[in-house]
């Protein structure tokens, strides 16, 4: 293949269609690449058992089509990945997207050069475009832990982000799990009833919100689609982009009992319920959220059975928010299982992988499978993996390599005409929403620079600009102090040798929606290099 296009959009995830139905409605010619054999990003690649969105599905979608609005129906209120899958596949046919996708499509390098971004893909096909659009998500890079002898197991090992799509017998089996972030914490409940013994290898306990299952009534699913204008304003003047109220009192705001009180009514409903609907400081205040973090640290104990387990599963070194929150289903319970067997590595780490078994001070577990949930390199992963040009012969990942400089996490200074959704810097969220905002932005910033002959490209100036303000925002949040003790992803603790610096905005996805409607106001002239 040898073409050149206006636009070539990168993943065929939510941002690459949501990019791809715009600029199309928009006149230009575009073409989504996506290295997977089928649409769904993330959700094509995380087929792990147990996968499921921690969103409620109203704000987990599109509000865009009206279409889809109307002919799509959701069966619970967190959607299994297969559900979310489907329904990604259904926005593209509805839409008739499919025939601007090439699949199996994996982007080698990208260079700017003469006015034009130049893509090498691995099957040698050359592309050339005016505009390059990052729509690879942020988190597409897993990682390893980084365990001696890893490669000489001869067992099953499995990472979560590449399940196999026909599945794993997992029946009869001892299965070992590396891993407790929202992917380990949703494997956990649905593996173990089909295993013989399941040894979960913990270093740091998360604060997992517990929910039940909640199904979408026929009646329910038509109110959601009478209301979704409405529900959509809602989430996107939300800081987190989800149809909630912020509360208007503090935790402390409270005395013990009605505090108790609260955290208890939202404790069934899931994490960002949890999170967002009981006070309005948890994300702000060290009190709050240690007053969450307790509070949870009592749910664990009331739920799991066995004391030394409960103890080991209570969070003690960072409080709540410090890592991002997750929703999970049955997870404390399944700890009361006889064939699951918490083990610590914090207190004594694991020492080796051996052909056959993880070995952890004097004991070694036998393992027949081994899982491993240990996360990604997220955020910036994605992009500095390609050798993506810029017009000074630099790459992203050489450009970043001293910290991330981008104008609203959408553009960078050398790199005319590329635009990135969800890239780094951009807000902290639920992600549908800033993903279906900046796929409308980035569309009348094409449309703008095409009326007016110019190319696009942060400049130096934007960029200290937004470094600071993501900096500043995201002190005033807990999610700085006890994201670091954490060693959050968003801070890109988690991946050995990364600089430690905020990935995301902290201030909320409302105010950034805000600044970036004053930067189109002002003629993009801070993109205006
Ligand atoms: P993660 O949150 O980064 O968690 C990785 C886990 O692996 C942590 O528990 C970490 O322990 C552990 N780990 C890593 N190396 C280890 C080692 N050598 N020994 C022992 N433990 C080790 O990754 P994730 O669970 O894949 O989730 C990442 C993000 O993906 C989430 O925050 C969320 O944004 C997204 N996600 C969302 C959903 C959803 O919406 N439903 C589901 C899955 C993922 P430490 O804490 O000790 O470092």
């Amino acid at each position: 293949m040898s073409e050149h296009l206006d636009c070539v959009i990168i993943g065929a995830g939510f941002s690459g269609l949501a990019m791809l139905a715009h600029l199309r409605e928009a006149g230009l010619q575009c073409v989504v690449v996506d290295r997977q054999d089928g649409v769904g990003g993330t959700w094509r690649a995380n087929r792990y058992p147990g996968v499921r969105t921690d969103s409620d599905y109203p704000i987990y979608s599109f509000s865009f089509s009206p279409e889809v609005r109307d002919e799509w129906r959701w069966t619970q209120r967190y959607a299994p990945g297969a559900e979310v899958l489907a329904y990604l596949e259904f926005v593209t046919d509805r839409l008739d997207l499919r025939r601007d996708m090439r699949f199996g499509m994996d982007l080698q390098r990208a260079e700017f050069r003469d006015g034009t971004w130049h893509l090498t893909f691995a099957d040698g096909s050359i592309v050339s475009c005016r505009y390059l659009i990052s729509c690879m998500g942020i988190l597409d890079q897993p990682i390893w832990p980084n365990v001696p002898g890893l490669d000489t197991f001869e067992g099953i090992l499995l990472h979560s982000m590449q399940w196999p799509s026909e599945g794993v017998d997992l029946r009869g089996k001892r299965v070992g799990l590396i891993g407790l972030g929202s992917s380990g914490l949703q494997i956990l409940p649905a593996i173990a009833p089909e295993c013989a013994e399941v040894y979960v290898f913990q270093r740091q306990p998360n604060y997992v919100v517990d929910s039940t299952f909640f199904p979408v009534s026929d009646e329910e699913m038509e109110l959601t689609r009478r209301d979704y204008d409405r529900i959509w304003e809602r989430a996107k003047a939300h800081p987190f982009g989800v149809d909630m109220v912020v509360p208007d009192h503090g935790a402390m705001d409270v005395d013990d009992d009605e505090r108790r009180r609260i955290f208890e009514s939202k404790w069934q409903e899931g994490g960002h319920h949890f999170a967002n609907e009981t006070f309005h400081d948890l994300a702000t205040d060290p009190a709050a959220s240690e007053a969450a973090s307790d509070f949870i640290r009592s749910k664990i104990r009331e739920i799991v059975t066995d004391p030394v387990t409960a103890a080991l599963l209570c969070p003690t070194d960072y409080s709540f928010n410090g890592k991002r929150v997750p929703t999970g289903h049955r997870y404390y319970e399944t700890y009361n299982r006889p064939n699951v067997h918490l083990v610590d590595v914090k207190s004594v780490p694991i020492a080796r992988v051996t052909r056959d078994s993880i070995v952890i001070g004097d004991s070694a577990y036998p393992l027949d499978v081994l899982i491993c949930a240990t996360g990604f390199d997220a955020m910036t992963g994605p992009l500095t993996r390609i050798d993506i040009v810029g017009r000074h012969g630099v790459t992203l990942r050489e450009k970043w390599a001293d910290g991330i400089r981008t104008n609203l996490g959408i553009s960078v200074h050398g790199f005319p005409n590329f635009f990135m959704s969800i890239g780094p810097q951009t807000p902290y969220s639920n992600l549908p929403v800033p993903i279906q905002l900046g796929a409308q932005w980035v569309t009348r910033a094409i449309q703008f620079a095409d009326q007016h002959g110019i190319q696009l490209e942060a400049t130096p100036e934007s960029e200290e600009w937004w470094a600071a303000e993501v900096d500043a925002a995201g002190r005033k949040t807990v999610m700085y102090e006890e994201g670091l003790k954490a060693k959050a992803w968003f801070f890109g603790a988690n991946v050995p040798g990364k600089p430690r610096e905020l990935l995301v905005y902290m201030g909320g996805g409302q105010k950034y929606q805000e600044l970036c409607r004053a930067a189109e106001a002002d003629g993009y002239r801070s993109f205006r290099a």
